[in-house]
Order: C-alpha cells, then structure tokens, then sequence
C-alpha cells in the first residue's frame, strides 16, 4: 500500500528525533530509540470502546482532551517510546522508583564504569531550603561554591583513581566499584507507555521534584513527546502540569471568602489576613501547616489572595 503524506511526514519527524541526544546537565542526555503510535493510536483505542459513530461528534483533538481529563487511561497506553538515557546514579535512584517502565541499565559489573561524573559548577550550589526539607532554595554565594566545585573535582579524581588501581590489582569490577560516588553516570535504555510516561513526568517536571530530575523530565516532555504526541501534549500541559487541584477544603475556603466579600460588597483580591479568617478550622491552631501554605499559594496563583493589600486599598 502506498504510503500517505503524513505516514511520510511522521517518519521524518520520528528519524529526525531518534538517536539525537538531547543534553542534560554537564554529560547527560535523553535520546529518542524507538516510539510506537502517535495522537492517532490513542483516538483509535479509544474509538472502539466508544464506537464507530463517535467520529461524527467529536473530532481527535476533543476525544483526546475528554480521555485527559476524565483520566479515561488505558487508550494512552496504546502508546510507547523507548529512550536511551545517560544520568548520574543519584538522579537515576529516584528515576528507577517509576515501576511500570521496561529497564535495561549498563552494567558496572561486566564492564567498567563509565568514567564520568556529575559535575556542579560554582554558582550552582543550592542552599536547604528552611520551609521544605526535602527542598532547597537559592544558591550559595560564588566564592564558597568554587571552593565546593574544587572540592568535588578532588573527590572524583581520588575516586576514579582508587577504582582503578583496584581493577588493577584484579579486583573484580562487581567489588571494586562500590565506592564510586553517585554522581558517576549510568546509562539505560527506557521503554515506558504513554500514560506511564505522563504520570512520570507529572510528578518530575513538578517543582517538588528535585531540580537534576526535572531537568531530565522537562527534556523529555518538551523535546520528545511534544513534538511526537501534540495533542496529548496539549491536552496533558492544559489539564495536569498546568492544571490546579482543589479540595474539598480548599473549595470552601473559596467559598467563605467569597460569601463575606458578597455580604460586605467587597471584589477579590482578598489578603492575607482575610485568607486566614477564611481558613479552614482543623488550620486555625496550628502555627505551621502546609495544607494551609498550600492553599494560599493557589490561591495566590489564581489572583484571590495578595500578598499585602486588600482590595479595599
Ligand atoms: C517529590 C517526590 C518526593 C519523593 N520522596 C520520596 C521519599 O522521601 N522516599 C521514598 O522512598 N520515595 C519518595 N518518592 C518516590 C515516590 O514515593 C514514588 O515511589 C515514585 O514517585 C514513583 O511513583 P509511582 O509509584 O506513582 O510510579 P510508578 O511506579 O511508575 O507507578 C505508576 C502507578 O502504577 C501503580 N502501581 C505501580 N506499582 C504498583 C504496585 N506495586 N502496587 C500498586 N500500584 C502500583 C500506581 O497507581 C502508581 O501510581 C518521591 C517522589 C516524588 C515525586
């Protein structure tokens, strides 16, 4: 059968992604190997649970945002990519965590480790962050970070150094790599299906997620799937990375706000102060509480709340 100008054109889009390392961090990278399906895989999955006279009312982009955000799943997982990634074992610790990718890693037992680790440069130093403790915040100041970076460039060395002088005076390689640092690179080929693959980058792409992971999720996001699935693309950044959860909570902290700003004839935004008249009363006693942080910062983002002023000036 011949083939279709798009057939053609998905073809060179796919040949013009697959093997092309996109970079990440200072020597890693996400590379497209192999993708199966497309916007159109979803649609037809889809279709047959639906039926054949769906077409009519609604067209691909519409059936895709529907299954997006009704969370109707399995057609997504018609769908798979497999990607080769370099990344540093840290990194790659909390990647692994994802279960339902297919995982084939590099292997410090068989063969060398690869000589490479992950480097931070002065300025990249993040400080702890006081309000998350698994978080961190700001960068500490260029003079203590170079002092950090030299520090680090030492370590490494030493440390390749002693792995190499094991391996050779025979030591096994299983044995003798064991006190490499974890920011050594690993690599691994990744297969995963769409709608894992979404939710990995649902909670990586995140900003609660740490900032090297992140950097690996957004690549793969934005310069893999995109421009392979744009609907689901679209449809995931509209109604998951970019969407906004309320609960129940968080809806009736709304509601108070917006019951006292009727009765006293006052517009959005509201401070502070007011958010927290408004709050929820399991959060009223408490000195610190996140579920509360967290509900002003939606509301923030939503332009309710202001940092200072009311609106009554
Ligand atoms: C910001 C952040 C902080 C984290 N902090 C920690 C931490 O401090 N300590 C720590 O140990 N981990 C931590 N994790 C890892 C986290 O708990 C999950 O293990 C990881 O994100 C994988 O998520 P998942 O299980 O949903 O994904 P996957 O393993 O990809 O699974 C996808 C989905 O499949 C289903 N599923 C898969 N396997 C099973 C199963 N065996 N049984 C039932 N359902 C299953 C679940 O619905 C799951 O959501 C953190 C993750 C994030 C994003």
């Amino acid at each position: 059968m011949a083939e279709s100008g798009s057939d053609t054109g998905r073809q060179q889009l796919v040949e013009s992604l697959r093997w092309k390392k996109f970079p990440v961090l200072d020597d890693g990278f996400v590379c497209l190997v192999d993708v199966m399906g497309d916007d159109g895989s979803v649609v037809q999955a889809a279709r047959v649970s639906y039926g054949a006279g769906t077409k009519k009312v609604s067209d691909d982009r519409t059936l895709i945002r529907y299954l997006m955000r009704h969370r109707h799943t399995t057609p997504f997982e018609m769908a798979e990519i497999k990607l080769l990634v370099r990344v540093p074992m840290d990194t790659w610790r909390q990647w692994i965590r994802h279960r339902t990718a297919n995982v084939n890693e590099y292997s410090t037992r068989y063969s060398i480790a690869i000589d490479a680790a992950q480097r931070t440069p002065p300025d990249r130093w993040r400080k702890q962050s006081r309000s998350n403790r698994q978080g961190s915040e700001g960068f500490l100041p260029s003079e203590l970070g170079r002092q950090l970076s030299e520090e680090e460039a030492e370590l490494h060395e030493h440390a390749r150094r002693v792995y190499e002088h094991r391996l050779e005076l025979g030591v096994a390689r299983e044995q003798a790599r064991k006190d490499l640092p974890l920011s050594t690179y690993t690599e691994a080929y990744w297969k995963i299906d769409l709608h894992n693959l979404l939710h990995f980058l649902s909670l990586r792409m995140d900003e609660h997620a740490q900032q090297e992971i992140r950097e690996y999720a957004t690549t793969i996001g934005e310069q893999i799937v995109r421009p392979l699935f744009p609907l689901v693309w679209e449809a995931f950044l509209d109604y998951r990375r970019n969407a906004m959860f309320l609960s129940r909570l968080d809806c009736e902290v709304i509601r108070r706000l917006m019951d006292r700003a009727a009765v006293q004839g006052q517009a959005p935004p509201f401070t502070v102060e007011q958010f927290l008249a408004a709050q929820d009363p399991s959060w009223a006693s408490l000195e610190r509480c996140r579920e509360r942080d967290e509900c002003l910062r939606k509301l923030q983002r939503l332009g309710l709340v202001v940092e200072t002023s009311s609106s009554e000036g």
